[in-house]
């Protein structure tokens, strides 16, 4: 990743990235008590802008990750957009760039409790694919379940709580899948290892609820609306049993940094014939164009910002 010459905000400031740190003795560093958010630019098809995708959304989202963690952020959204665009401004990218903005525990201090104050970083870089090409992925159930509410809510974008993520990806691969996707304690599908999942049956969408200890995704939103307003299609929020998961017509994940990505297989059970489904390529191409700012319809989304 290039690094040299961008600028991050931190410590009230835009400052060099490199001199971005905090102590070893950083609470958020010692326990994982942060909350953060990924959010996508992409540079313009003129080359004169980046358009940031669904900013405030995001900025929304963290607030509430922060109230579920006893974090007060100091700045309202509007303040959080404001200073984001201020830094992609600043960094004059000539690419597609993922926004990283975490609110972090900042005392020095032993002690599990969350009491103190905390502080604000974001950190832009240059971003280009997430997942290594465009074949359909291979997927694979976890042995590791996600987070219960409880336990580690998974509606927080919480940065400790990715361990349970990190476990389950790693896991995948060490089996020869693309990614995993986890169940809950109680056996039901809630998503992918940093994606939410949608199922196509018999020409419905199905997604697993909000109360399946996943994180409500920003791309999960913006896939139903396209779905239902411009493919006229029905989505289902609901429980989803594991073996849906094998009888689907086809299935993709949604996130920011994947989009909209297709699955060949779950479990080694090939998804209709394995390749990327009619449904998933609608989607696949409409997502893409309106993220880049191409269907004016949903330019509401889109957070121009030029340089
Ligand atoms: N689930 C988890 C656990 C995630 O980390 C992400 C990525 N933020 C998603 C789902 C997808 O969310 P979004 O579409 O808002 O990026």
């Amino acid at each position: 990743m290039q690094k040299e010459g961008l600028l991050a905000y931190f410590g009230g400031r835009q400052v060099p990235l490199a001199d971005a740190r905090i102590s070893v003795l950083t609470h958020a560093f010692l326990y994982g008590t942060a909350v953060f958010e990924g959010i996508r630019g992409y540079r313009s098809a003129t080359g004169s802008e980046v358009l940031i995708f669904r900013l405030r959304e995001h900025y929304q989202r963290l607030e509430r990750s922060g109230r579920i963690l006893s974090i007060r952020i100091q700045q309202d959204v509007e303040t959080l957009c404001r200073l984001t665009v201020d830094l992609v401004a600043a960094n004059h990218f000539r690419e597609d760039i993922y926004i990283r903005p975490i609110v972090y525990k900042s005392a020095e201090r032993i002690g599990v409790h969350l009491s103190d104050e905390s502080d604000l970083v974001i950190v832009t870089v240059p971003f280009g694919k997430y997942l290594e090409d465009e074949r359909p992925l291979a997927l694979g159930v976890s042995s590791w379940r996600r987070t219960e509410d409880n336990a580690i809510p998974s509606r927080a974008k919480v940065n400790g709580s990715y361990v349970n993520l990190s476990l389950a990806a790693s896991e995948a691969r060490a089996s020869g899948f693309d990614e995993a996707i986890l169940l809950n304690e109680d056996g039901h599908v809630s998503e992918a290892a940093g994606m939410n999942l949608y199922l196509v049956r018999d020409g419905r969408l199905i997604t697993p609820s909000v109360s399946a200890n996943l994180l409500e995704g920003v791309t999960r939103d913006s896939i139903r609306t396209l779905a239902q307003e411009e493919l006229g299609l029905r989505v289902e929020e609901r429980q989803v049993d594991r073996t849906e998961l094998y009888i689907a017509d086809e299935a993709f994940l949604v996130g920011t940094a994947a989009q909209v990505a297709p699955v060949g297989s779950i479990d080694r059970r090939p998804l209709g014939d394995g390749k990327t489904g009619p449904i998933t390529v609608r989607l696949k191409d409409l997502y893409g164009r309106v993220a880049r700012g191409q269907v004016s319809k949903y330019a509401s989304w889109i957070t121009r910002v030029a340089g």
